[in-house]
């Protein structure tokens, strides 16, 4: 657990640990009692859990009923989730009296939901739909370890994590909050927490977008300056490639703060995108764990050097290519930056951008407002549009600086081909763009051209 590895210390480090459990990981009473007894250790830690597998999906479906006034759906979802939960308590817990406790206290997260469906349904309650999930999850967790005798405190999420108006974690909020929490359970070494839910600069509660308990353990972690922040999830750390599309793939042991960025960013779902940003700020090394195989490794990201090396292959989809071709561009200067305006009004961030002298293409997965942003660009030059693109990324260590590494990524993708290609931008990373259809063909090439002669 956390010491495996020794890192320098922080200067305000406590002695404490973070643990978050995703969805799986607390799926079913069986997958919640394997936990309890994990996170039962004796180390002082924050326990933070996502809402059990399948719950936020419903809930979403429930929500997007709501909208539609769809009160058939919204019953046949809701029910659905009612008698999936109320076997969980069964199986959960072994009093009637705890039984009872749960059964009443799942009874009013129900009669919350059943109520938005007579009043209006904005973003602001479908956020508070959604937050069902992980509050109901931690509050069966809170019951079972009280039940079975040990010593913990579930503090909630909602009072001490918030987003600022840019959407960015308030750091100062969220460990003053924290800290003030922790102190009025001193005795206590086990809290139980949320992951995913927060509240936002209006006080209303959010969320931290989907898969963003990752995020929540991360912000918690870096507030509190702990040790170590474990990911506990249901495969056994990071593979170096897809394993939802290719075979054979294989845990890495280490990676840089920086490769683990650029994976979790370009489509690793193990990890939410920005999860790794507030533990490197504080330089608080992630662990990646496998609940269902707790005796594995995993994979340690830290400031520690990982080797020269490409690590992994990883994918992301749905993205959109736009190209803005004109003769203005030629031996121009201001040509870019006017472009970039167009896509910072419109609140567009760009992933990727490759130049020629009379074109530029730039890639985004953000596609709300695209026929504006299309018009808006067309003042600049003549517009392309290519859907359903997908950037594959591989990331190591000194790519660029490595001789034969190119040649080796380019000669695996020599029959798919390639739309776009994005070589020096970091130490860390090649990406390219090819059809969504050529996806599972490049991550298998790669996988062969890459990885196999390291096996
Ligand atoms: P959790 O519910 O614990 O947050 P997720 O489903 O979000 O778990 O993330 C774990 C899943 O991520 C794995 O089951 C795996 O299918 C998927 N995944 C995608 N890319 C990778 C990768 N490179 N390494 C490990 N897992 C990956
Ligand atoms: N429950 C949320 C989701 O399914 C958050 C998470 O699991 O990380 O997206
Ligand atoms: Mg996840």
């Amino acid at each position: 657990m956390a010491g495996v590895y020794t890192f320098a210390a922080h200067s305000e480090a406590v002695e404490m640990i973070i643990q978050k459990f995703g969805g799986t990981s607390v799926g079913s009473a069986q997958r919640m009692h394997h936990v309890a007894k994990l996170i039962d250790d004796g180390a002082r830690k924050v326990v933070v859990l996502s809402a059990m597998a399948g719950t936020t999906n419903a809930l979403l479906e429930i929500a997007q009923a709501l909208y539609r006034k769809d009160h058939g759906t919204v019953e046949n979802v809701l029910s659905k989730l009612q008698s999936a939960y109320a076997q969980t308590v069964n199986e959960l817990f072994s009093t009637d009296e705890v039984k009872q406790a749960a059964n009443d206290a799942l009874l009013h997260h129900w009669n919350h939901i059943r109520a938005f469906t007579l009043d209006m349904f904005t973003v602001f309650e479908e956020r508070t739909v959604l937050a069902q999930g992980e509050l109901i999850s931690t509050m069966l967790m809170q019951l079972y370890l009280e039940e079975s005798g040990r010593k913990s405190c579930k503090i909630n999420a909602l009072d001490f994590m918030r987003i600022d108006q840019q959407l960015e974690p308030d750091m100062w909020y969220i460990e003053s909050s924290l800290k003030r929490l922790l102190k009025e359970h001193e005795d206590t070494d086990l809290f139980i927490t949320q992951g995913f839910i927060c509240r936002n600069h209006f006080g209303d509660i959010d969320n931290l977008k989907r898969g963003g308990s990752d995020y929540s353990a991360s912000i918690m972690g870096a507030a509190l300056k702990v040790e170590e922040v474990q990911i506990w999830t249901d495969i056994d750390g990071m593979h170096n490639n897809d394993p939802r599309v290719v075979k054979e793939t294989r845990p890495i042991e280490r990676l840089t703060f920086d490769e683990a960025a650029e994976l979790a960013y370009f489509g690793a779902k193990i990890l939410h995108p920005t999860s790794v940003l507030p533990a490197r700020k504080q330089n608080i090394p992630v662990v990646l764990k496998s609940t269902m195989a707790p005796e594995k490794a995993g994979t340690i990201i830290s400031n520690q050097p990982s080797g020269d090396f490409i690590k992994a292959v990883a994918a992301k989809d749905g993205i959109t290519v736009v190209k803005i071709k004109s003769d203005r561009m030629l031996l121009a200067y201001g040509f870019l930056r006017k472009v970039f305006e167009v896509f910072e009004r419109h609140k567009v961030p760009i992933d990727m951008i490759t130049t020629s002298e009379v074109a530029v293409s730039l890639t985004i997965d953000k596609t709300d407002n695209l026929s504006s942003l299309i018009n808006e660009l067309g003042e600049y030059g003549s517009v392309e549009v290519d859907k359903d693109q997908c950037i594959v990324c591989i990331v190591g260590h000194l790519l660029q600086e490595n001789p034969g590494d190119a040649a080796r990524i380019f000669s695996a993708l020599k029959d798919i081909p390639l739309r776009m290609i994005s070589y020096g931008g970091s130490k860390n990373n090649v990406s390219i763009v090819v059809d969504a259809s050529m996806k599972t063909k490049a991550l298998q090439a790669l996988n062969e051209g890459l990885f196999h002669l390291q096996a």
